[in-house]
């Protein structure tokens, strides 16, 4: 099977590279099962000084990514992989959720993450996008840190990247918004503090049911 391919437009690809080169996202990679690729928007700028921003018409504070620059590197994108979905971090999007994570993690299509900086981007742009997505109500300086938590979350759940097989299916908000309930690991006590005497009971009925009781 080929690796499903995850690429990046971005003025910074060192934020994934760094990010992406550990623990389990550089495990999915080494199984074979995800491909990264991280483009520099600013080799697709325009003329000797690689320009990728301009004033907004209609005045404003602060500058916005140009059309051609994003148009050109999502072009070259699409070359690598013609039906990849193309995604916009923006605050303007659909709220990202882990019913949508899940839905990605089932489906085979490659992505292309477009991440803005300054004040945004050309709204134009947003005729190549196939899903907007804001990974909450507020605002970050950049696409780079909502696109990486959306590839997180969806590579953790592609079959063979968790360890356990249903480690990802009782986790918080896999069945709408349960929450997990409270873990414990060794020493049994820790100053002062001990673990829920159920823990250590050895009943599995009734830690069962201690588990369902304390999940949100
Ligand atoms: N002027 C924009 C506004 O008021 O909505 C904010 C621009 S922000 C400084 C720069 C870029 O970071 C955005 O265009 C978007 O790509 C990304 N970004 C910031 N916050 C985000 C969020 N909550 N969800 C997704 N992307 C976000």
């Amino acid at each position: 099977m080929q690796p499903r391919i995850i690429q990046s437009i971005s003025l910074f690809p060192e934020i994934f590279e760094a990010t992406l080169g550990v623990s389990m996202m550089w495990k999915a990679q080494n199984k074979q099962l995800i491909q990264f690729q991280h483009h520099n928007l600013r080799e697709f700028g325009i003329g000797p000084r690689k320009q990728v921003d301009d004033t907004p018409y209609g005045g404003g504070d602060g500058m916005l990514l140009k059309p051609e620059p994003l148009f050109a590197a999502i072009e070259a994108a699409k070359r690598i992989d013609p039906d990849a979905l193309v995604i916009l971090p923006t605050p303007r999007g659909e709220r990202w959720r882990q019913k949508a994570a899940m839905s990605m993690a089932d489906d085979t299509h490659g992505l292309i993450f477009v991440c803005a900086r300054y004040e945004g981007y050309d709204e134009r742009v947003t005729t190549l996008i196939d899903r907007q997505v804001s990974i909450g109500d507020f605002v970050l300086t950049g696409g780079e840190l909502p696109a990486l938590m959306i590839i997180d979350s969806v590579v953790r759940l592609i079959p063979g990247v968790l360890g356990g097989a249903t480690s990802a299916e009782i986790e918080s908000f896999s069945d709408g918004d349960n929450l997990e309930f409270p873990q414990y690991t060794r020493p049994a006590e820790f100053r002062g503090m001990e673990v829920p005497e159920v823990l250590l009971s050895g009943n599995h009925a009734a830690i069962e049911a201690w588990r369902a009781e304390q999940a949100g």
